[in-house]
This record gives C-alpha cells, structure tokens and sequence, in this order.
C-alpha cells in the first residue's frame, strides 16, 4: 500500500452486488478514511439478490427494499458509485482500473466482487427469443414478472434453487408449471436425496409438473422468435407461453484473467481473500478460497459467503489480518416451507432422517 496508515489506502472495488456494497460500508464502519469507488455494470445502487426469485418476484417486496443501504448513505459517507459502468481492464504494475468511458481510477488496494452471470442453454437459435428468461439481475426479474399472468405455462429448466424458488412464486401467481431437471434428482448439487424427495413431492403436491432425467430435446419457435413449443427428450411435446432456464452459474473471471491473475474455476485466492498479487482481493460468487477445514478450494455462490467475506477483506485491508473460515450456510423459501442448510453436503458416510420424505412438511438430515 502507498499511504503510510491503512485507514488512508484508495480502495476500488469492481461489482455492486452484495459483496461490493459490503466491503465499501464495513471500510467506513471501521474507520477507513481513504477514497472508496464502486464500479457497478449494473444501474442500480448495490441490492441484495435473494429476494429476486422469492418475495420481489411474488411482488411482495418492493424495490427499495432490495438496496442494502439507501444513496444517501454512499453520499454521506463518500463512497463514490459509478453505475452503468464496466470495468476493462486492470495495469496492476500502475494499480489503475480502466473503464468503458475511457476513465481510470488508480488504486492501493482493489476488491474483485464480479459475481457470476447465468449459464446459457447450449442452443445458439434460442439466442434473442423473446420468452426465454434467465434469472439473476433485477432487470431480469422485471422482464419475467411481465410474463406472470395467471393460467400461462411456464416450463422451468434446472431444479436447482432457482428453478425451484420460481416453480413456487408461479403456482402461488396462479401459473401452470413444468419443471425439468437433466440429473434423477432434483438440488443434487447441495443436498441429500431424502431432501430432493421430500422437496420433490411438496412441489408435485402444489401442482409442479416436475420431471427429472429430462430435458429439451427441441424448441420451436414462431415467426416472432417467440418459443411456443417443446419436444422433451422422453417425447413429449409442451405447448409454452414463457421459458426460464436456472442451469447453473459461470463466474466472472475475464477482468482478473486478462490482468494475468490466478483463475481456475474462479479466482484463487489465500485464506486472506489475496489474489495472487497482494494489492488485490476477490470475494463473493467469483472467488476460490481455501477451505478453513483443509478439504481443499472452494467457490461458493451464496449471499451469506459474499457478506462475510466482504468483512474479513475490509479488515484485511484495515491492517487487521484475519482468515476467511466461516462455516458455509444457505436457505431457500418454497411455499410455506423453509430450507436450512448448515455446512456442506459432501464427504458424508450416511444420513441420518428425522421425519418422513414421504409426507408432512417437516424434515430434519443430519449428514455423518
Ligand atoms: P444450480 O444450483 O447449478 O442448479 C441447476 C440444475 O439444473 C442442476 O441440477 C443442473 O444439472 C440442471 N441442469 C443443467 N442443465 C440442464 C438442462 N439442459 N436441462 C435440465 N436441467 C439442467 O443453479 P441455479 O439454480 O441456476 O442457481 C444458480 C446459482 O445461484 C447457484 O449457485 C445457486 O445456489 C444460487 N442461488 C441460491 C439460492 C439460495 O441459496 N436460496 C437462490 C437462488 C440462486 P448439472 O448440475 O448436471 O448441470
């Protein structure tokens, strides 16, 4: 760092998702002085993103709401917020962030908070069809709220959190349903079977159409670039009025790639969230860190993650050394029923159920 106090040091952070808004106001809470610029390729001020597939998307949480702290606070506290702005590229030997209207901010210490974007279903004619919708920016909501109306089919591609968050809002929105998932099981990526079971059934109960082993074996689209037809690979053919793909997220590793960072999967960071150059951090969604319990690295893609993580960087940067060792938790909200998770599910010899897959809304797993 330049300065001679870490509480002086200019710190630029890229991305204004829950990460990036983080690390500017736990800088400040802890006394932090120096310059503090967040560049964001979104328009809005730094907002949360668990609401989007839940109450934001049932309408039942406002759009202010979202924001993690109001303008006002930014300007009150000098946190400067560039939205609408991409970041280009980094000159890490001038520690200078360049950006897409040809402005640069030099920095002491950059935080890399660039998230993810939605991975894309592997069929280039769908490119620009109207009613396919990914779901991860507020925008995106906005543009599949539109779609909402009641009785319209919504065929929902991935049963993971996302396709399973949105399945719920659309039946409570009156909407019919159809859910694919490609694996035998649905949330195979973070939970046990008795909790795909038991989840699987609670939304086939609310009128789910829910199939796993399946997916699109071809769409067809009208003269208006407008989906209105799927054959399923078990040969069935849906009549559709809107599609949403939730098929995984692919981080955003370009800016740290081309600035000749450490990428694999993310970038990798030291217990401490340090890139491999010193003067630069990367948390939240994008960052690869080593795990506290020596199981090896690991990238998580989840709000709790990004918010600790954007603490420990603020002291990192403070001059107050601490490693990244939170235990990894997460929810999702489906109809009435709230899903806890503590921990990781993997490396577990067998599980233990309280409760019956098979009926009820109540289940407990333990995992040994
Ligand atoms: P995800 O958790 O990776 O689930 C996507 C599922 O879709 C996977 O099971 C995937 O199988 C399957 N799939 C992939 N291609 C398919 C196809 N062509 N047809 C049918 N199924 C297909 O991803 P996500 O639900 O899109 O969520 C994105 C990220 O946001 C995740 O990290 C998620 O945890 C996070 N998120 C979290 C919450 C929460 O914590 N409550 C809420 C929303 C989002 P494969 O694994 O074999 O590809």
């Amino acid at each position: 760092m330049t300065a001679a106090d870490p509480l002086d040091v200019s710190v630029v952070v890229i991305g204004g998702g829950q990460a990036g808004g983080e690390v500017a106001a736990s800088l400040r809470l802890a006394g932090h002085r120096g310059a503090i610029t967040i560049v964001s390729d979104e328009d809005s001020y730094p907002y949360t993103r668990p609401p989007l597939s839940k109450g934001y998307l049932l309408g039942q949480t406002e759009r202010s709401e979202l924001l993690l702290r109001d303008e006002q606070m930014y300007r009150s506290h000098a946190i400067e917020v560039r939205t609408g702005r991409h970041a280009t590229s980094i000159d890490r030997r001038a520690r200078r962030v360049g950006l897409d209207d040809g402005t640069d901010l030099g920095y002491d210490a950059l935080v890399l908070a660039t998230g993810g974007r939605p991975r894309h279903l592997p069929h280039p004619e769908l490119d620009g069809a109207v009613n396919l919708h990914y779901l991860r920016t507020l925008e995106d909501v906005d543009r599949l709220r539109d779609g909402f109306t009641v009785g319209a089919h919504i065929l929902i591609i991935g049963g993971g959190y996302i396709g399973l968050e949105v399945a719920s809002v659309a039946r409570r929105r009156g909407l019919e349903v159809t859910l694919l998932e490609a694996n035998p099981r649905i949330l195979s990526r973070v939970a046990a079977e008795p909790t795909s079971e038991f989840f699987t059934r609670i939304h086939r109960e609310e009128g789910v159409d829910l199939r796993v082993d399946t997916r699109v074996a071809e769409y067809v689209l009208d003269a208006t670039n407008r989906i209105v037809e799927v054959v399923l690979t078990d040969g069935h053919r849906l009549a559709v009025d809107l599609v949403l793909a939730g098929i995984g997220l692919i981080p955003n590793v370009e800016l740290a790639e081309t600035a000749g960072l450490a990428v694999e999967n993310g970038i990798l960071v030291d217990t401490g969230l340090r890139t491999s150059d010193p003067h630069v951090f990367a948390i939240g969604d994008v960052a690869r860190f080593p795990a506290a319990d020596g199981s090896g690295m690991r990238r998580l893609e989840s709000m709790p993650n990004a918010a600790e993580q954007a603490r420990v960087v603020a002291d990192n940067i403070l001059g107050n050394p601490r490693p990244y060792d939170a235990e990894p938790w997460f929810w999702s909200d489906q109809y009435d029923v709230k899903l806890q998770v503590t921990g990781l599910s993997t490396f577990f010899d067998e599980t233990v159920v309280r409760g019956d897959p098979a009926s009820g809304r109540s289940l407990s797993v333990f995992y040994l």
